[in-house]
């Protein structure tokens, strides 16, 4: 994306007056932070601002509490178009979900993503696969339009940053100098942390417990190194919450021996379907996302898949075979 991009749309959303911010579906905390942070920004600047998701119909609880104005709209209470639709952290309309239809009616969309897999879509673009998060993005363009972050700002900003890095691993000097401006404005990353990452219900550690005992290591089916894979079944999904489930495969990613690691989540809505996370290192598991109809970073990525789990595991096993080498 060049600097040029960034003013166009730090132009586009000045002169905004009646906002809507969307996220991709089962938002995390660089969807919901880029979205509210911009979002508060724009509503501090006297636009009227309303932040949303396709799916499910309410913020996951530990996201919640970066909505400090009241902006997470739901769905059916959206207007029927708008003059201005941001679109963030989603590479393409159909990661809107039930949302993707608004692309189309929307007098202008911009943009603000950082997945490789990125279509282009809508009208205005600050798109660049080199952004660690589209947090960093945003803060991107509040500098272009002159906007200092106040607490809550920083606080979502912060939010997608420290979780799309793994906690800053994956972040350069320039990100580490924001991160820098984002405490100095009152973001406290003890307790962004912990609201977000660190702290769990009990009924985590059975609920793990469960899954963990099943997971699975073969040690040459990725291409000569290892494969480990987890199932997440409805059972153990219900005694706990979303946040829960998707904290499985930072469990299962830690196993030394694989170069690929899976979770498989069974979908509450259709138990014939398995949403699916994928963490690799040295393997694009964005392609073997993709030959599912999904996408993700190269790697860390995410489809979702219907059959029995074995089934899901033996067309993981096949694509990887076939998934390009980083
Ligand atoms: P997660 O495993 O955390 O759900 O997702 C990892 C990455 O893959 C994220 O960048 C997420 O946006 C992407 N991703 C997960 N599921 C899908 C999917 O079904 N379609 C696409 N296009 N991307 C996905
Ligand atoms: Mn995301
Ligand atoms: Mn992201």
């Amino acid at each position: 994306t060049s600097a040029q991009d960034i003013r166009d749309a730090a132009a586009l959303l000045a002169a905004a007056t009646d906002v809507t911010i969307l996220g991709h579906v089962r938002p995390d905390a660089d969807a919901l932070g880029s979205a509210l942070a911009l979002g508060r920004a724009l509503r501090q600047r006297g636009a009227k601002v309303r932040v949303s998701f396709g799916e499910p119909d309410e913020a996951p609880e530990t996201l919640r509490w970066l909505d400090e104005d009241g902006l997470l709209t739901h769905p059916d209470d959206l207007p029927d178009t708008e003059a201005l639709l941001v679109c963030v952290d989603t590479p393409t309309p159909k990661r809107l979900g039930r949302l993707a239809g608004r692309v189309e009616l929307a007098g202008a969309v911009l943009v603000i993503d950082h997945h490789a897999t990125n279509t282009f879509y809508g009208t205005c673009h600050v798109v660049d696969e080199t952004a660690e998060a589209s947090a960093v993005l945003v803060f991107r363009i509040l500098d272009a339009m002159g906007i200092e972050p106040d607490e809550p700002i920083a606080r979502g900003i912060y939010a997608g940053i420290v979780t799309d890095t793994s906690g800053f691993r994956r972040a350069s000097p320039e990100t580490h100098r924001m991160a820098a401006r984002l405490l100095a404005a009152g973001a406290d990353p003890e307790v962004i942390v912990r609201r977000i990452v660190d702290e769990r219900p009990f009924t985590w550690l059975p609920m793990l417990s469960s899954v963990l005992r099943e997971a699975r290591l073969e040690p040459e089916a990725a291409q000569g190194r290892g494969f480990v894979h987890a199932v997440v079944p409805l059972e153990a999904a219900r005694t706990v919450r979303g946040e829960e489930v998707e904290s499985v495969i930072d469990v299962v990613r830690s196993v030394r021996e694989a170069a690929v690691a899976a979770v498989l989540k069974q979908d509450p809505a259709q138990p014939d379907q398995w949403q699916i996370s994928l963490r690799s290192i040295g393997i694009d598991v964005s392609a073997v996302a993709a030959e599912f109809g999904g996408g993700g970073h190269r790697q860390a990525a995410g489809c979702t898949i219907a059959g029995s789990a074995d089934e899901v595991v033996a067309g993981l096993r096949e694509a990887l075979e076939r998934a390009p080498l980083l």
